[in-house]
C-alpha cells in the first residue's frame, strides 16, 4: 500500500495558489494512494469546527470526497489549527490523530508528530503551547462569537511571527534531547514529522541504534510530499504550476 504524507499546507484565503495545488493533489495523486496522512498545520488557522468559513468548507468536501473513494485518511492538529477537532474529521471522512501516534509500516514502527512539541528549545512557545492546549482555555475561545475569534487569532500570529523573527535558528528547529526522548519513549528509532519547514532525512546512530528523522516540507512555494510504499520512502516536492 501506498502511504502518502503532507504537512504546513497554511491553507488560507490569501493564498488561492496553494489551495488550487492541494485540491489538484487530492483530485490527482492522491486517489492513487491507499492513505493520506495530513500532519498537522493544514489550514494556516482555524477558529474552531463550527465555523469553517468557505475556504474549510472546500477543502473538507474535497477531503470527503477523496476518502469516500476509498483512500484511509488521518489528520493530526498543528499550532496553526489546534483546534481542529472530530466534526471535522468525521465530515471530511477521516480519522483524528493524537499527537504523538505510533503507526506500522510494513516492517517500520513510526512515530508520527506534528514537530512543535520538540522544539523544547523556545521556551516562550512552549509555554505558550501548554496554555493554549488547555481544554478550559480552548472552551472559552470556542464560546466566544466568531469575529471576536478571528481578532484574537489573527493577533496570536502577529505576535507569533514577532517571536520567531527575534528567535535564532536552533530556537525554533527542534531539540536533539526532545527527539532522543520521544523516540525512546516510544521505543521506536523512526520519527516522521512537519512544523519546522526544513524537509530532509537525517540519520544519526546513539547507542548501537540506527535512528532517522524525516521532516516533511512546507507548502509555501511547492508541494511536499513524503511518499511511502513497499520499495521504501520518498520525500517528495512537487512544482507548483
Ligand atoms: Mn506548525
Amino acid at each position: 500500500m501506498t502511504r502518502l504524507f503532507a504537512s504546513d499546507l497554511h491553507l488560507d484565503p490569501g493564498r488561492p495558489d496553494i489551495t488550487t495545488q492541494f485540491l489538484d493533489f487530492l483530485d490527482g495523486p492522491a486517489r492513487e494512494a491507499g492513505a493520506l496522512y495530513l500532519l498537522g498545520d493544514l489550514f494556516e488557522a482555524w477558529l474552531g469546527d463550527d465555523s469553517p468559513g468557505t475556504l474549510g468548507e472546500t477543502v473538507m468536501a474535497a477531503l470527503a470526497s477523496l476518502s469516500a473513494s476509498g483512500v484511509g485518511l488521518f489528520i493530526m492538529q498543528g499550532n496553526r489549527d489546534f483546534l481542529l477537532g472530530e466534526d471535522f474529521c468525521r465530515r471530511a471522512g477521516g480519522t483524528l490523530l493524537t499527537d504523538p501516534t505510533l503507526v506500522t509500516i510494513g516492517p517500520q514502527r513510526v512515530l508520527l508528530t506534528h514537530g512543535d512539541a520538540l522544539c523544547t528549545g523556545d521556551a516562550g512557545y512552549q509555554r505558550l503551547r501548554s496554555l493554549l492546549r488547555d481544554p478550559e482555555v480552548q472552551r472559552a475561545f470556542l464560546a466566544l462569537p466568531v469575529d471576536r475569534r478571528r481578532v484574537l487569532a489573527a493577533e496570536a500570529r502577529a505576535g507569533s511571527r514577532a517571536h520567531l523573527a527575534g528567535a535564532d535558528e536552533y530556537v525554533t528547529d527542534v531539540s536533539p534531547e526532545a527527539v532522543e526522548r520521544v523516540l525512546q519513549q516510544a521505543g521506536v528509532s523512526l520519527l516522521l514529522h512537519g512544523h519546522t519547514h526544513r524537509p530532509a532525512v537525517h540519520r544519526w546512530r546513539v547507542a548501537g541504534r540506527d535512528c532517522t528523522r524525516i521532516v516533511l516540507g512546507d507548502w509555501h512555494r511547492q508541494g511536499s510530499v513524503l511518499r511511502w510504499d513497499e520499495t521504501g520512502y520518498e520525500l517528495l516536492e512537487l512544482p507548483r504550476t
